[in-house]
């Protein structure tokens, strides 16, 4: 590096954000060009990183993600330095960043790995919450503290991961689909993971011995809105911190006022029409309809014309890319969802300026078994592939689209269960042109496999199931299972054998 003025430096690579991606791009960098000083610009204080790393089958991986100080990651890469200031601008033809602290960075290759954030229901509202950080959930315990009821909406993987987490507190479970987790299961698996809700929580294993570093929480300013009004979806602002993983919840109490373990409401196929606030509400004509719903904090009206009164209102309905900074005067082609369209080389349609992780959405052709999430393992992949093409493209070298986009493979936990997903694990995009065949054992196992033509396509695999590996060579090697019909789920079969 050598440093034009105090505030203007230059680094021939430059990776923004410190999440999962953009440590993981950055750390690739650093081992790929020792010789070379590489920059990790980051809005948040703490980075992400990869600890606990298994590879569990071909496709398959587990790990853990620690949150550290940045001085951590730049004593195991000397050459790596980490600046914390959020990136305000972008003068891709120049090669040239600026940061909020007035700093300006020049580059020869970047990679944008900002992240996303959630899609909140109104904006700065106090009793409307969005979890993606560590303050925002910290602020989301701070609530759940004092609460007796809650209103969850959304429908995806932290939803479905809140309202079994929680106790003590009534949840009212707002969802717009006929079954519940509906991102990651079809019906069926919903079904089995019903009972699980009815449930009281089985104790914790085990104590959660992390190392958890927090950052100071925001004020807030009341207001009530119809959520209708404004398109379903407003984002919130100034969220910079790394997206929580997995075990977010993991080390702090998610404990309402209650007695009771679990009490989750469902309210199927509706979202949320209008928020009110309680002084709102007592104007509005719904309060004169509706006598018996006593005296909360905030008020949601649904589309199905149900009102539950309740202490706060959490959104999580997916997320927005973080790509503000970038857009302004610069040509970046971006995807329906609002992502930095990136192509097989996870370069943007700026040149030199690459994306991996949840800012980005992937533009080439997909493999027939891979689809984009955006989740923890695909922002590694991502990150470290990101790396891996800028390294071929400075030493003009041909690189081939990397193994793991070839099938989506994913595993994580549900209401204390084992999941794994294999390729096109809820049929998508395969129409009516496929079948399915469900193995289930109440509070046990569930296991469901998707067949197009005779080939497997895809799993779902819920619980101690075993199966993963061999699911994860048949879907890969696309033989002709035909000829087996129901047998492939026999459970007195050892299908592993089967194949060998
Ligand atoms: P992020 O982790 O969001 O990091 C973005 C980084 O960019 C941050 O460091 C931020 O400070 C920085 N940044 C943003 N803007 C700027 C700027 N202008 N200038 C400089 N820096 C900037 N995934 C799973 O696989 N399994 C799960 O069970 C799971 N559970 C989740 C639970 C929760 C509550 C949440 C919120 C997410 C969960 N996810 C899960 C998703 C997963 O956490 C994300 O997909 C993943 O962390 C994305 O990584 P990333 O590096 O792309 O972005």
């Amino acid at each position: 590096m050598a440093g034009t003025s105090e505030s203007e430096k230059r680094f021939r690579f430059v990776v923004v954000g410190g999440g999962i991606a953009g440590v993981t791009c950055a750390e690739q960098l650093a081992l790929q060009f020792p010789s070379e000083d590489i920059a990790l610009l980051t809005a948040a204080p703490l980075v992400k990183t990869v600890t606990n790393f298994r590879q569990v089958s071909k496709t398959l991986q587990d790990f853990s993600v620690e949150e550290q100080p940045a001085s951590i990651l730049e004593e195991k890469y000397p050459n790596l330095k980490v600046i914390h200031s959020a990136v305000k601008g972008l003068h891709a033809k120049q090669h040239v960043l600026q940061t909020e602290n007035r700093q300006v960075f020049h580059y020869e290759k970047l990679c944008l790995c900002s992240g996303a954030r959630p899609k909140l229901l109104i904006p700065d509202n106090p009793n409307v919450l969005g979890i993606r950080d560590t303050d925002s959930a910290q602020e989301f315990q701070k609530h759940l503290s004092k609460a007796k009821r809650m209103v969850v909406v959304g429908n995806g993987g932290i939803a479905l991961e809140l309202v079994y987490e929680v106790e003590g507190c009534e949840v009212i479970w707002a969802i717009k689909d006929k079954a519940i987790g509906n991102t990651f299961f079809d019906a069926g698996a919903a079904q089995f993971l019903i009972p699980s809700l009815e449930a009281d929580k089985p104790e914790k294993a085990l104590p959660c011995k992390r190392t958890r570093y927090t950052t100071a929480s925001k004020d807030d300013h009341s207001q009530s809105s119809d959520v209708s009004s404004q398109g379903s979806t407003a984002e919130g602002s100034g969220e910079l911190g790394s997206a929580l993983g997995p075990d977010w919840h993991e080390g702090i109490s998610l404990r309402g006022t209650e007695e009771v373990s679990h009490r989750v409401h469902v309210e199927y196929e509706c979202e949320i029409k209008t928020i009110y606030s309680q002084q709102d509400f007592m104007k509005s004509p719904l309060h004169t309809q509706e006598t018996d719903l006593g005296l909360w904090p905030v008020y949601a009206h649904l589309t199905n014309g149900k009102t539950f009164g309740c202490d706060f209102i959490v959104s999580a309905t997916g997320v927005v890319p973080n790509t503000e900074p970038f857009l302004h005067g610069n040509n970046f082609e971006l995807a329906d969802d609002r992502g930095l369209k990136v192509n097989e080389h996870m370069l943007t349609s700026v040149p030199d300026v690459y994306a991996a992780g949840d800012v980005c959405t992937a533009g080439w052709e997909p493999s027939a078994l891979w689809q984009q999430m955006r989740l923890w393992t695909q922002a590694r992949q991502m990150g470290w592939y990101a790396a891996r093409c800028i390294v071929a493209d400075v030493l003009e070298e041909p690189i081939e689209l990397d193994f793991c986009f070839e099938l989506f493979s994913h595993i994580t936990k549900f209401f204390n269960y084992k999941v794994v997903l294999l390729g096109k694990f809820n049929a998508q995009g395969l129409g009516s042109n496929h079948e399915l065949l469900v193995r289930c054992t109440k509070g046990h196992e569930y296991v469901k496999v998707v067949l197009s033509g005779g080939r497997m396509m895809g799993a779902i695999l819920i619980g101690e199931t075993d199966l993963e590996e061999t699911f994860e060579n048949l879907i890969l090697n696309q033989m002709d299972l035909s000829s087996y019909g129901e047998e492939l789920l026999n459970p007195n079969i050892d299908i592993e054998d089967y194949f060998d």
